[in-house]
């Protein structure tokens, strides 16, 4: 038997990084919404080891793939003696900020069980999901979601899902920890932003200019890299509701009302960004394709 999941890549609507614990880690407050943009995993119970098998060159298949953590955590937690054979097809881009790791160990996680025919409580899948990286328990459920203390602290959000996502992502990749470490914090605090009521009523009425699209990250990352800078801008000036750096980037989105709109602005972008893909949100972070023999 084959299991066949989507996994959904994010971006963030929202980030404010809001200061520095001391065991290193960063409080956050974040917005994370899913895509349509997706990676593919087909999943087949083996009685070997588990086996990752992927073509893109930027992703490891061995012990390091966040896929082949999450399978030996759940077989640690279930003691299974079965293995898994991952095939993963990788869409979205690596190390650009779109969570693209963390949506394929929340996709195993969500997909084991079912091919092992094993039945896990959310808890565990929650608890093992966190001690995988910070976003991987949002990616368990996906859509729209507000993130604190280090991005796994979820509250649910409804947005409107209306809204067509364009997004732009460089041929270069940023470390997500190089990205923190650029912003200095010491022992500077910020405010949180969200005031839960007024993004509630804006996420209703999503897309709209009103929409604050505030990334903390952004502040590190393009006064230093004038290229996307001038990308940014571009995106904000194409007739978009919003334009922003998503995570730690550098993929960049901009949301539209139409997908007219969005294949304009696509055309107007130099041929030498690597990366572009037009869509919509979604309200679920794993999706099962199909169940068969
Ligand atoms: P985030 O936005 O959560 O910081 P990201 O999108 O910037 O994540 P990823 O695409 O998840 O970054 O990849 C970060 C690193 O993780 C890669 O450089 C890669 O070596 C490693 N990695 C491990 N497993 C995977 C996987 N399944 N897919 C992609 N990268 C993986």
């Amino acid at each position: 038997m084959i299991v066949r999941v989507k996994a959904h890549a994010k971006v963030n609507l929202h980030l404010e990084v809001l200061r520095k614990r001391e065991d290193g880690y960063h409080e956050v407050e974040t917005i994370l919404q899913t895509i349509g943009l997706h990676d593919t995993l087909s999943l087949r119970a083996t009685k070997g080891p588990t086996h990752i098998i992927c073509s893109h060159p930027k992703v490891p298949t061995d012990r390091t793939n966040l896929c082949h953590q999450a399978a030996r955590l759940l077989q640690k937690r279930l003691g299974e003696r079965r293995g898994v054979e991952i095939t993963l097809e990788k869409r979205i881009p690596v190390a650009a900020g779109l969570g693209g790791g963390s949506a394929d160990a929340a996709a195993v996680l969500l997909a084991l069980p079912r091919l092992w025919g094993r039945d896990v409580d959310e808890d565990v899948l929650f608890e093992l999901a966190r001690r995988l990286g910070a976003d991987v328990p949002f990616f368990l459920k996906g859509g729209t979601q507000l993130g604190r203390g280090i991005g796994d602290e979820l509250t649910p959000l409804y947005a409107s899902g209306k809204g067509v996502y364009l997004v732009v992502t460089p041929a270069w990749e940023l470390s997500t920890a190089k990205v923190y470490e650029g912003l200095k914090m010491g022992l500077t605090r910020h405010g949180p932003k969200v005031n839960l009521q007024n993004y509630k009523a804006l996420l209703s009425r999503f897309p709209d200019r009103a929409w604050p699209g505030f990334n903390r990250l952004a502040d590190v990352v393009l006064p230093a890299q004038p290229d996307l800078h001038r990308l940014y801008l571009h995106l904000k000036e194409s007739g978009s509701h919003l334009a922003m750096m998503s995570g730690s980037g550098p993929s960049l989105f901009a949301v539209y009302s139409t997908v007219e709109e969005a294949e304009q602005a696509r055309q107007e972008i130099s041929p030498a960004t690597a990366f572009t893909w037009i869509g919509p949100s979604t309200r679920v972070g794993v999706e099962f394709e199909q169940r068969g023999e």
